[in-house]
């Protein structure tokens, strides 16, 4: 924290308070409960810069969590902001409907078939991740209606998954707190079990339970019929749902399963895309060739909202041939933003951002974290490139958690904050996900005050 001088700090505190009290008044918050909220005063963020976050109360927060797992290149890069500005004063907006396209667009679907799996090459763009996975579920089962194979409509999915937070997002998700409301998941949507391995494992060896969570892939199939299964879709890791990094078996027996009933791979890549893994997506870092990836998030590092779903030629052929696709977002392919994306896109490459990730800063960071295995608040640590996570267990042994309420996860996150860090906790699994540009010195700092937090949370727990 910083230190300020007592009339500087009545200041800041008296305009703090302003703000959150016209906050809750009128601003309701995703994922939030807001009556609580409203009795705690939401934190005011106002300003970023590299991976530094800058608070109403003139605090300096270290964001492990580059805001929604998406500000991969930073905070502050100006030529987004001058793309922006450039493409706002040339062609501010226009739509992709009826015959039109504009010059965003179309090297912004270039660039994606650049850089993505050789196969994948159509752009079809949305605003978000949860339109990415609404229009893949449209799209699946209009390819196999069109196929001439109308039954194969039912989507498998994971529990405990993230997949957004639409009517369709939120049904192909596997949680059950979003499922609860609402009347979700809609039908033609199952779940199978995640590759949980430190919470569900039990006692078989990863490896194993790698074989077995792929497994229910197969029963799934074969109790539906596999002229009744459309697509499998899986985030390559995932995220919300806790880093959950499955076994080194899963993908491989997975990849088996689907190429034997001639199922379609759809990636929920919206967090492991552009680089988070070390990779450019997750299905590179995973030897996956999905017939659909849904990309998000990193793609214009979140300075603006936009999605793309990458479609295989071998799906768009189909889509490109059989009449029109009635669907698409009154801001599918918004010029400002592909134009936002492009920019990130290119410092991406230009500065071999990813790359450094890969081979430098990323087995720095697993490393460091890593080490924080010997608290004796924590279970397992794990992690992969610039992602990771640890387990707060009040029983190494045993892996017995202190609730199952997330207490400790709640505490140890709040401590953090407090500390000038963001790290997420998903139950009592703490989570970091960092802008890829986080160097030497900042990963440093990261675990440094991980350690603090974990000292504080242990301190109030026993
Ligand atoms: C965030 C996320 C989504 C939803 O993206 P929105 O832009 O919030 O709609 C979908 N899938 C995954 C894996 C995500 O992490």
């Amino acid at each position: 924290m910083q230190k300020l001088k007592k009339p500087e700090l009545c200041r800041f505190k008296q305009r703090t308070e302003t703000l959150q009290a016209n906050n809750h008044k009128h601003h309701l918050h995703p994922f939030s409960d807001n009556g609580a909220l409203a009795q705690e005063g939401a934190r005011v963020i106002e300003k970023a810069q590299g991976v530094y976050l800058y608070d109403s109360n003139g605090n300096k927060i270290l964001d492990g969590m580059a805001g929604l797992w998406c500000v991969n290149i930073g905070y502050g890069r100006q030529e987004l902001v001058d793309a922006a500005t450039q493409q706002m004063q040339q062609l501010p907006y226009y739509n992709t409907f009826f015959k039109t396209t504009h010059p965003p667009a179309v090297r912004l679907a270039e660039k994606l078939a650049e850089i993505a799996p050789e196969h994948l090459n159509h752009a079809f763009f949305t605003s978000s991740g949860s339109e990415c996975n609404d229009t893949v579920l449209r799209m699946v089962r209009h390819y196999w209606a069109a196929k001439e194979q109308p039954d194969k409509q039912v989507i498998i999915s994971r529990k405990n998954a993230y997949h957004g937070s639409t009517v369709a997002g939120a049904s192909l998700g596997g949680m059950t707190p979003m499922h609860k409301q609402g009347q979700l998941p809609i039908p033609g949507i199952v779940h199978i079990q995640q590759p949980y391995w430190y919470g569900e494992g039990g006692n078989l060896p990863a490896d194993e339970f790698g074989i077995h969570a792929a497994r229910a892939l197969e029963e799934q199939i074969l109790s539906l019929g596999e002229d009744k299964v459309a697509a499998f879709i899986a985030e390559p890791i995932q995220g919300a749902g806790g880093v959950i990094i499955p076994p080194d078996t899963y993908w491989p027996e997975i990849k088996r399963i689907l190429a034997k009933y001639d199922i379609l791979l759809v990636m929920d890549e919206v967090i492991c895309g552009f680089g988070r893994t070390g990779h450019w997506f997750g299905s590179n870092y995973y030897d996956l060739q999905p017939d659909f990836m849904s990309l998000a998030k990193g793609i214009t590092s979140g300075y603006l909202p936009l999605g793309a779903v990458m479609v295989s030629d071998k799906v768009a052929e189909v889509i490109r041939t059989s009449g029109e696709f009635n669907h698409g977002f009154t801001y599918s392919g918004h010029p400002t933003a592909a134009a936002v994306a492009l920019a990130n896109i290119e410092i991406l490459q230009n500065e071999g951002i990813i790359e450094k990730a890969r081979t430098i800063t990323g087995p720095y960071l697993q490393q460091r974290w890593s080490e924080l295995a010997a608290h004796p608040l924590v279970g397992e640590t794990r992690g992969a490139g610039m992602v990771a996570a640890l387990e707060i267990i009040s029983d190494k042994t045993s892996r017995t958690r202190f609730d199952d309420k997330g207490t400790a996860g709640t505490l140890c996150r709040d401590f953090c904050f407090n500390n000038g860090l963001v790290m997420r906790a998903v139950g009592d699994t703490m989570i970091i996900s960092p802008p890829l540009v986080i160097s030497g010195q900042e990963i440093d700092e990261l675990i440094e005050k991980a350690w603090k937090s974990l000292d504080q949370t242990a301190k109030a727990l026993l």
